[in-house]
């Protein structure tokens, strides 16, 4: 992933500002009627939009499992495509998958550096309502610091676990609402200095089949997660992922009281969803670049273990089944 160019200077200039912008438009973004009959109604790209009344438990993950898994992945070492340690690490993920509906797609990517495997893995877990809900995250970790151990905790060790943690969710319910398909995007990273071409060979090459197939217009949202573990957590909000998915994060972040972990901070994310987006599917990138003062953990051998934290992966573990839980029952979704 990378934000848009001289993010750490535009991160800075932005905080000013919007911090300044959100607390004006929080009205208009946010919730402005409460309403018993119909939930809380909000304003997204100049629509309204009713969010089903707020019921029921609170959805929540298991995050000291998670954050076992998270060590154990960081345990494989460096896990760039093409390496023994990404092939373990593939084994590792199909392994918890036993006994799911797991579809491989698999093929050789033309990169800059040569030729390199790639594997997407997605496991199906089948709801009641027409419609397919995506939660994403990359599982590689940067190829050119292959040598530096570098281990990627954070960025593709967390998303790794926590799509692991929702496949435990999933598993054996029976979901009233959309399908949902956990996907491992692999070869997220760029192989030498990332650009439009030397990046997101994964899920370029699933966009493309998903359109091609029809799978594309079934896929009613697309919740992508990346560095989602660090223990100060701040998530993003992106202006490359699509507003009204951003708004129902919001509107979820905010029921579970979790707000203030949440777009204080507007960045431009490229990142696994875009190939998405290219081709119509609502998405909204779940990610904390600010790692570390001025990002200095991210893609350096300082992305370990020790600065994430299960909290950190609790919140947007709830975040995200929460935000299904509001798609579920938000008639109509708002067009693409
Ligand atoms: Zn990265």
């Amino acid at each position: 992933m990378r934000g848009k160019s001289g993010w750490i200077l535009q991160r800075m200039l932005l905080a000013a500002s919007l911090a300044a912008a959100v607390a004006c438009n929080r009205g208009k973004e946010g919730v402005q009627a409460q309403s018993p009959a119909a939930g809380p109604v909000a304003e997204s790209q100049g629509l309204t939009v009713t969010y089903p009344l707020d019921s029921g438990p609170t959805p929540s993950i298991n995050a000291d499992r998670a954050f076992q898994y998270v060590k154990e992945v960081v345990k494989f070492g460096e896990r760039p495509i093409g390496s023994a340690n990404h092939k373990k690490l593939e084994n590792y993920i199909l392994e918890h998958l036993k006994g799911d509906q797991v579809e491989n797609d698999t093929f050789t990517a033309e990169t800059v550096a040569g030729k390199f495997p790639v594997h997407n893995i997605i496991a199906k877990y089948a709801g009641t309502k027409d419609g397919i809900i995506v939660i994403a995250g990359h599982y590689d970790t940067n190829l050119p610091l292959l040598g530096t151990g570098y281990v990627g905790a954070n960025d593709g060790g967390s998303t790794t676990a926590i799509l692991l943690e929702f496949a435990n969710q999933l598993r054996g319910k029976k979901l009233d609402g959309y399908s949902v398909w956990l996907l491992w995007t692999d070869a997220e990273e760029a192989v030498r200095t990332w650009s439009d071409t030397d990046s997101l060979y994964g899920t370029k090459h699933l966009a493309a089949r998903w359109q091609q197939d029809g799978t594309a217009k079934k896929i009613k949202a697309f919740l992508l997660t990346d560095m989602i573990g660090d223990v100060d957590l701040d998530v993003d909000r992106d202006a490359n992922s699509t507003k009204w998915l951003e708004n129902v994060v919001y509107e979820a972040a905010s029921r579970l009281g979790y707000q203030s972990h949440f777009f204080a901070r507007e960045n431009a994310i490229e990142d696994d969803h875009l190939p998405f987006m290219k081709i119509g599917v609502p998405c909204a990138d779940i990610i904390d670049i600010d790692y570390g003062y001025n990002g200095v953990y991210h893609h350096t051998p300082q992305d370990t273990i020790d600065k994430l934290s299960p909290k950190s992966l609790q919140i947007v573990g709830s975040v995200v089944l929460e935000t299904i839980r509001i798609l579920d029952k938000m008639e109509p979704l708002p067009p693409k």
